[in-house]
């Protein structure tokens, strides 16, 4: 058998030399952040690029998120404007993802951003991934660390079932979030492209104008909103008052018994616990040999738009 934990690092002192080592040489390992854990490599390395999209079998057309430590790392590859300022000071570091327009002179690789005129940034709040970027010279290109279309990973060991020993993981324990950055687009139109725990209403008392999600997109803006997304590999219906016996069951609430096929999101009706236990259900649900999961309507507000909009893209 393999042995999962030659392959997961703690986070040390001299793990952090051997992975800004890895960094540097143009290589690419999985880190923890406060949404899910990430594949990253150097932002303007081709070299680097070009092994995540290959390891994750992403689609070309989909844009990579760059994550910097801070403003005066971002300003040398991104235009910044009068909105991001107030978007930025309110929420980050933290899980929220700005597209803004990159800068003639930029440094990252054109195939980091699928050759888009605008980039996706983010300023990550979790600790051991901003001691990180601090030590480095460059940003982090760095989407979810699973095979595209597949579930994000929330803790090291779901990265391992991802892509084995095939690439190092530093342990950051389990993701304190457990769904993806909110993703706002900044350029043109403002508007969400991918909700999460930001919620739009957060966003509007900042900005002071409604702010919508963004309806069907004619180009990709943001493959995040692909239809297929999200997927644990097994067929999910929404919206559900039961569930047969045979097939998993997540619900939300306490107006539901516990039964052996039964995975409740939040006993308390707390959508933000809800959003961190979903992709956890998801990996235990299928170990587990279910061939179908039921899910229970789950209020469309707040973060519950973000659970929705997964479960929905999962269903597909
Ligand atoms: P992930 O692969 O899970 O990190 O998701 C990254 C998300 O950010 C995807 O939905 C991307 O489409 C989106 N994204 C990154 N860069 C851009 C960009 N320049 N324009 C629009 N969306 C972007
Ligand atoms: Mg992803």
């Amino acid at each position: 058998m393999k042995n999962i934990y030659s392959n997961i690092l703690k986070f040390n002192s001299k793990n952090l030399i051997k992975i800004i080592k890895i960094l540097k040489k143009n290589g690419i390992i999985c880190l923890p952040t406060e949404t899910v854990y990430g594949l990253g490599g150097n932002a303007y390395s081709y070299i680097a690029i070009k092994k995540i999209f290959e390891v994750k079998k992403r689609f070309k057309k989909n844009p990579l998120i760059i994550h910097y430590y801070n403003l005066s790392h971002a300003k040398k590859d991104v235009i910044l404007d009068q909105d991001f300022y107030k978007v930025y000071k309110k929420f980050s570091p933290g899980p929220i993802t700005y597209i803004v327009k990159k800068k003639n002179n930029s440094r990252i690789r054109p195939i980091a951003c699928a050759n888009l005129k605008t980039v996706g940034i983010r300023f990550p709040k979790d600790k051991i991934i901003r001691k990180l970027l601090k030590k480095l010279n460059f940003p982090l290109a760095m989407p979810s660390a699973n095979k595209s279309s597949g579930v994000s990973p929330v803790k090291p060991s779901d990265v391992f079932e991802e892509f084995s020993n095939k690439i190092k993981v530093l342990d950051g324990g389990i993701s304190k979030i457990g769904i993806e950055s909110t993703v706002l687009n900044l350029v043109g139109n403002i508007c969400i492209l991918r909700p999460g725990i930001i919620t739009p209403k957060q966003i509007e008392k900042v900005l002071k104008i409604s702010i919508k999600i963004s309806p069907k997109q004619t180009t990709i803006k943001s493959p995040g909103s692909l239809k297929k997304h999200y997927s644990p590999g097994i067929p999910i219906y929404m919206n559900k008052k039961k569930c047969p016996d045979k097939y998993a069951f997540i619900t939300f609430g306490k107006k539901y018994p516990v039964t052996r096929n039964s995975f409740n999101l939040s006993k308390k009706s707390n959508l933000s616990e809800a959003a961190k236990n979903l992709y956890k259900f998801f990996r235990n649900i299928k170990k587990k040999g279910y061939k179908k999961i039921y899910v229970t309507k789950i209020p469309n507000e707040g973060v519950g738009i973000a659970i929705n909009d997964r479960l929905k893209r999962a269903s597909k």
